[in-house]
């Protein structure tokens, strides 16, 4: 790479204050509702040894196949920038014997994850989650408040048009009568995968179902439907959470070939999405499902949990299309801070801070020499008054309160100025 010229790596970004105070606002609705619903924010480390992604996510999954960051330390563990959350508060879970407190046992969080994609829009090499896990609860009423805190989230930060998929994909009873009928359809129609399915058909066939091929989607149309396949007590459990979502009005759709990309689900699946131009092109704003054998595997006790996580990039990503024609934003600062001079100056920086104080938000020119080019900058800020601090009223602990709409002038003692600016604005 030439020098100077050094490029962030590809698919990762710098976020400036615009995307981070969005991330903020998100962060802290997203607390509201965790707060209301009895999660606890929980923080994993970044890193993880692969073999909980390779177990939880599942080795013949994309994500396991090739988009992990793996590598060997120093000191010879095999770790990984985790792809997702779940398996980590999986794995913290069980370290920390949380198998003893009541249940549900629930967790919400907010962190970069890391994948391997191409990059295109809404898809990242680093980007954000924020999910919410329940552990340790079987009944389909945890299913439905895991979708009701997405749906509501999603609806506090204006999202009108969401659209919830939602789909049952069995457990181990069933699920095995279901992989035979697909593998063999699919069989039949092998010539016509493309060519990643074709493999996906041998070691995995319920991921031929989450291809988001044109070839592949027109084979799925008429393949076997898990719901067809499914065993009384998941086809129970199924129902039951379609009645809390009725009751709750929150509109779905059964989508009987939603499987999504992990391994660990079991019974429920769902995605929302925002049915928009823009909504369409970045894909799923929010995904999740059960993953009732995932404690166990990951070395813990039988535990049924839920959950799901939610993309942070695609939701501001909407929310800045959306707001992109609405008029720009009132200047922030009603005051603007002048001085000539280095006495002014340290006058200045002082009464800068005791502005600060009193939570009187100032702009400033405190680098600069010149009055008029401050005065012209407090004009292009729209701002209703200038504080003027020169080389007299520095020595005379004085300062001038200019209204800037007609120049009108006062002077003020300097210890008096917050007490003024106070009683103006
Ligand atoms: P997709 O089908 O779009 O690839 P996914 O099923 O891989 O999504 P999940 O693993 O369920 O996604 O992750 C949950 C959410 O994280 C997604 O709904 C999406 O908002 C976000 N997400 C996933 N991958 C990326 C990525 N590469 N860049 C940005 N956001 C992502
Ligand atoms: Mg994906």
């Amino acid at each position: 790479m030439a020098k100077n010229n050094y490029q962030a790596p590809t698919g990762m970004h710098d976020l400036f204050q615009g995307e981070l105070d969005q991330m903020a606002r998100i962060e802290q609705m997203a607390k509201r509702v965790a707060d209301f619903y009895g999660f606890e924010k929980i923080a994993t480390p970044i890193l993880e040894f692969s073999e909980i992604f390779e177990k939880g996510t599942g080795a013949f999954t994309d994500i396991v196949e090739k988009e992990m960051y793996t590598f060997k330390t120093k000191g010879g563990d095999i770790l990984t920038l985790r792809p997702e959350i779940t398996p980590g508060v999986v794995r913290a879970y069980n370290q920390h014997g949380m198998q003893n407190l009541p249940k549900p046992v629930r967790f919400w969080y907010l962190g970069p994850c890391f994948r391997h994609e191409r990059p295109q829009a809404g898809r990242y090499r680093q980007f954000n989650q924020l999910g919410f896990e329940s552990l340790g609860a079987e009944h389909p009423i945890i299913d439905a408040i895991t979708i009701l805190v997405f749906y509501s989230l999603l609806k506090s930060l204006g999202f009108k048009k969401l659209a919830v998929q939602i789909n049952c994909i069995g457990d181990s009873q069933c699920r095995g009568g279901f992989k035979k009928a697909l593998s063999s359809y699919l069989r039949s129609k092998t010539s016509s995968l493309c060519v990643q399915c074709r493999v996906r058909q041998k070691k995995n066939p319920l991921r031929v179902l989450d291809c988001k091929e044109e070839k592949c989607e027109a084979i799925k149309k008429n393949a076997p439907q898990i719901l067809d396949h499914l065993c009384k007590d998941c086809s129970d459990h199924f129902k039951g959470l379609l009645e809390f979502l009725e009751e709750l009005e929150i509109p779905y759709n059964v989508n009987p070939y939603l499987v999504r990309g992990l391994d660990y689900y079991t019974r429920t699946v769902f995605e929302i999405s925002e049915d928009t131009e823009d909504g369409k092109a970045q894909g799923s704003l929010a995904g999740g499902g059960r993953y009732d054998g995932l404690v166990k595997l990951l070395g813990g006790k039988d535990t049924p949990a839920c959950g799901g996580a939610m993309g942070i990039e695609r939701v501001i990503n909407l929310i800045k299309a959306r707001t992109k024609e609405q008029p720009p934003k009132e200047p922030t600062c009603e005051v603007y801070l002048t001085q000539v001079g280095e006495l002014a100056k340290r006058k200045a920086l002082k009464l800068f801070e005791q502005l600060r104080q009193a939570n009187i938000k100032v702009a400033e020119g405190l680098h600069k020499e010149s009055l008029s080019a401050q005065l012209k900058q407090a004009d292009k800020m729209k701002v209703k008054y200038s504080i003027i601090i020169g080389q007299k009223e520095a020595l005379d602990k004085q300062v001038i309160i200019r209204e800037m709409k007609n120049g009108r002038q006062k002077i003020v003692d300097m210890d008096k100025v917050v007490r003024e600016l106070k009683g103006k604005i």
